[in-house]
This record gives structure tokens, C-alpha cells and sequence, in this order.
């Protein structure tokens, strides 16, 4: 077993430390060489350390840099060392997280990693958690327990006789509201298409004065760090009418929550302390491995009536935390181990520390690439830039020639009618040299495209 572990430990370290070196994008060569580790199931078993190398010497080169310092597609973010390290640790403890007594220790880490999540992002300590796969699943799980509140204030067991008979809950989202929130709604019964839909502003926040009247039932879906923009819904007007109304108000915020964690940023997400729930990533901003997200409720026992399980063989009602009463998952990995390594390297400083740098690449990107010549379609409030080359077309064939050069990596999207291309700094692995370097490949690639 050991000499397996190091030799691919060895690997592994090897491969972070050459992606700097590296093109972003794998080449197409190395994508065709995939075809190597498909061809039928082996009969017989074979050497672990063949597996090991063929994994390696075949799909590393084809893997896209994301853990690079130059990959600003989607809104990804790396993984601290430290994460990686807490991962490969925790994977070696194969502990199956989902209750306290099972596993004490894991479940010990992730009550404190959740406290200490609640703590950097400004929280209402007595809120519950869950350590979920991401923000998809945060999102469906902090709406599971909005459904079961705002259903059990109206008389209703949605529970145990489920949504046909009960009475109708108004849903509420943004015109910018993220598809991952509507898939929710979709998996909750609540409906895709069946939503009201409030305009946004320039920047893509809720527009106030555009709210419908709220009556009855409701839940209101917003959003802190639009995917383009960066920008936030006005969430303490929004909570201020949906109090008014006894409506819950859920926040997305899966990378722009931790804006809160920053005293310079804090301000765009002003307000959102006082909501009832919240969707976040901890694989975006806070830069640990796949797949880990957080839904929060103000109420740990809404988000317990939704998830949590009864079983003759599982224990009941004990004073301790079981991790799986508060997630969709039974059996699972305890995630939120790599969420306590990383606060507990980086600290409160050091998350605010992060947040801050990302944003500072993200203005010295605008500035740059706005004193070449290029137009920039947002205001640049945290770590998202919209760059456009010009026409639609120009702005596509200029994306993809970048994406060809490998010096970099951003993706295109649609803005309010305009094409562009879209810069998220949301990696701890980012350097000034780094933007740098982006810049001038981009500004390059431009000229003669
Ligand atoms: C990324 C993102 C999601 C989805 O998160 P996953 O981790 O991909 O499930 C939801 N909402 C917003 C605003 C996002 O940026």
C-alpha cells in the first residue's frame, strides 16, 4: 500500500506543480489520447500502479487547469494546499459521515467548521447547516425547509402528506435568478415556470419598487454575486417587506456570500444576516476541493423537519449533532473537514485576506483592459468582469482565440443583449503577475484576431 500511496501522491504533487507551465486548455492531442482508458472491462485484475500510471500519464495532461493560477471560467476557484492535504487525509479515514455516534470525530469537525462558517460570514450563530455537494443541492436543501415552514405556518404537514391539497406557496425569484434555483424549485414541487419574476436593474438586481404585493404563503429567492455581474439584490428592502408579510426570504449567495467575509466588501451584502436562509459554495471562494456547498437555515429545525431520517437501526434524538438529519444524503463523506482546514489556516484575516486580493485582480483586469481599449459592461463591485471585444461576433471568435492560446482561460456570456467574455478571479492561486500575464496574452490575442 504505501509505496502506491506516495507514488501517486508524488504524482499528484507533481502535477499542481506544473500547471503553471502548462496551457490552460488541454490540447486536442491529449484529449484524443483518452481514447487510451476506455476499450472493454478487463477480465482479470492487474497492477494498482499500472492503474495509477495510466490515470496519470493519460488524463492529467488532458484535465483543464482549474486548479491553475489562470483559469478564470465560471466562477471556480482552486483548492488551498491545505485542503488538498485535509482531503487526501479525510479520504483515508473513509469515515461514513452521517451520524455522531458512527463517526464522533467527523462529526465534531463539521459542527465546528459550520460555527466557524456562521462566524466569518457574519451569521446568526443558532442557525443549522448542512454540508452538501454545492450550491445546487444548498439551494434545494434551504428551500426544503422554507417549503416545510411557510407550509406548517399555513396548518400544513408537507412532510407527510406531501403538496397535493396544500395550500398554494408564491414563489418568488429575480429575472437574474441562477438555473440552479429554479431546478430547485423544480425537485421541490414548487415548479420551474410556476414563479413570479421581479426585473432587475443594470447591474442585475431586484428592482423594489417592481415587487409584486406579498400575500399568503411565500417564499422570496434572492441573490448575493450575480454569475456576471458580481452585484447583489438589495437584500435588507427585501426582507423588510417580506417580514412585513411573515414571507421567507431565502439568498443564493454560492460565491457572494463571502464578500461578507471581508470588512471592504461587506457592504454589498448588507442585510443578509437577517434572511431565513442561505444557498454557498465552499469549492468557489473559500478554495477547497469538489463537491462541497452549505445550506444555512436560521432555523435548524425547518431545515431538520425537511432532511432528516427515522430507521429502527438509526438512533434517535441525541443531544449530538448527526450530520445526515440536516442533509439529503444518508451515507456520506464528511465534507466539511476540508471547510474547517481551510478557516483554520486562513483564519478570519485570511479569508477576508482572499476575498479582497481576488477583487483587487479583478479591478487591476478591468482597468488594464479598459486603458487597451476594450469596453467593460459592469460595474466591478467584487470579482467578476464582462469584457467585450466589440460585436457579438468579434467578441466570440476573440474569446475562443484566447481560449486556444492557453495563457489564460475565461468563458463567453450573454449580458443584458451583449456578448462578452467573462473574468472570475476566485482563486487563491491568482498572482498580480499572473493578471499580468492574462492581460497581455488577451490584449494580444485581440490585435490579431
Ligand atoms: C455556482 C452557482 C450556483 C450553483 O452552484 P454549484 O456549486 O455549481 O451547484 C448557484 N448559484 C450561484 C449564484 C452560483 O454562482
Amino acid at each position: 500500500m504505501r509505496p502506491l500511496l506516495e507514488a501517486t501522491a508524488n504524482r499528484a504533487i507533481c502535477y499542481l506543480e506544473g500547471l503553471d507551465a502548462r496551457g490552460v486548455a488541454p490540447t486536442a492531442a491529449a484529449l484524443a489520447a483518452l481514447t487510451l482508458l476506455d476499450g472493454p472491462l478487463p477480465e482479470r485484475p492487474c497492477d494498482p500502479h499500472a492503474v495509477i500510471a495510466l490515470l496519470d500519464d493519460v488524463a492529467s495532461p488532458a484535465s483543464v487547469a482549474m486548479a491553475g493560477p489562470r483559469f478564470f471560467g465560471f466562477v471556480i476557484g482552486g483548492a488551498l494546499p491545505v485542503t488538498v492535504a485535509a482531503s487526501w487525509l479525510a479520504t483515508a479515514w473513509d469515515q461514513n459521515s452521517a451520524i455522531y455516534r458512527a463517526t464522533p470525530a467527523t462529526a465534531q469537525i463539521e459542527a465546528t467548521a459550520m460555527r466557524w462558517t456562521l462566524d466569518v460570514l457574519g451569521l446568526p450563530p443558532q442557525c443549522g447547516a448542512a454540508f452538501v455537494t454545492g450550491a445546487t443541492v444548498a439551494n434545494f436543501s434551504a428551500l426544503a425547509a422554507a417549503r416545510h415552514a411557510v407550509l406548517e405556518r399555513a396548518g400544513w404537514n408537507v412532510e407527510g402528506d406531501g403538496l397535493f391539497g396544500a395550500p398554494p406557496i408564491t414563489v418568488i425569484v429575480s429575472d437574474e435568478v441562477h438555473p440552479s434555483v429554479t431546478k430547485a424549485l423544480g425537485m421541490l414541487g414548487l415548479g420551474r415556470s410556476r414563479v413570479t419574476h421581479v426585473p432587475v436593474d443594470g447591474q442585475g438586481r431586484m428592482r423594489i419598487d417592481q415587487f409584486p404585493a406579498l400575500v399568503g404563503p411565500t417564499i422570496v429567492c434572492t441573490q448575493v454575486g450575480n454569475v456576471n455581474t458580481g452585484s447583489a439584490d438589495p437584500i435588507a428592502d427585501i426582507v423588510d417587506l417580506a417580514s412585513a408579510a411573515d414571507a421567507w426570504v431565502h439568498v443564493d449567495g454560492a460565491f457572494g456570500l463571502w464578500a461578507a467575509a471581508s470588512p471592504k466588501y461587506a457592504h454589498l451584502t448588507s442585510g443578509m444576516e437577517s434572511a431565513d436562509s442561505w444557498a454557498t459554495d465552499a469549492h468557489k471562494w473559500l478554495n477547497v476541493p469538489y463537491d462541497s456547498g452549505l445550506a444555512i437555515v436560521r432555523d435548524p429545525h425547518a431545515l431538520q423537519a425537511a432532511m432528516a431520517i427515522t430507521a429502527a437501526y438509526l438512533p434517535t434524538a441525541s443531544s449530538q449533532r448527526n450530520p445526515a438529519d440536516f442533509t439529503p444524503e444518508l451515507s456520506r463523506r464528511a465534507r466539511g473537514v476540508e471547510v474547517w482546514a481551510a478557516l483554520r489556516q486562513l483564519g478570519r484575516a485570511g479569508v477576508a485576506e482572499l476575498v479582497e486580493r481576488c477583487c483587487a485582480h479583478a479591478a487591476r483586469f478591468a482597468t488594464q483592459l479598459s486603458a487597451a481599449g476594450f469596453e467593460i459592461l459592469n460595474d466591478v463591485v467584487l470579482n467578476q468582469v464582462l469584457v467585450a471585444f466589440g460585436d457579438s461576433a468579434t467578441t466570440q471568435r476573440i474569446i475562443e482565440a484566447v481560449q486556444a492560446d492557453g495563457t489564460c482561460w475565461a468563458g463567453i456570456t450573454e449580458w443584458q443583449g451583449r456578448t462578452a467574455m467573462r473574468i472570475s478571479v476566485s482563486s487563491w492561486a491568482t498572482t498580480t503577475a499572473d493578471v499580468d500575464l492574462s492581460v497581455m496574452a488577451i490584449v494580444r490575442v485581440a490585435r490579431s484576431a
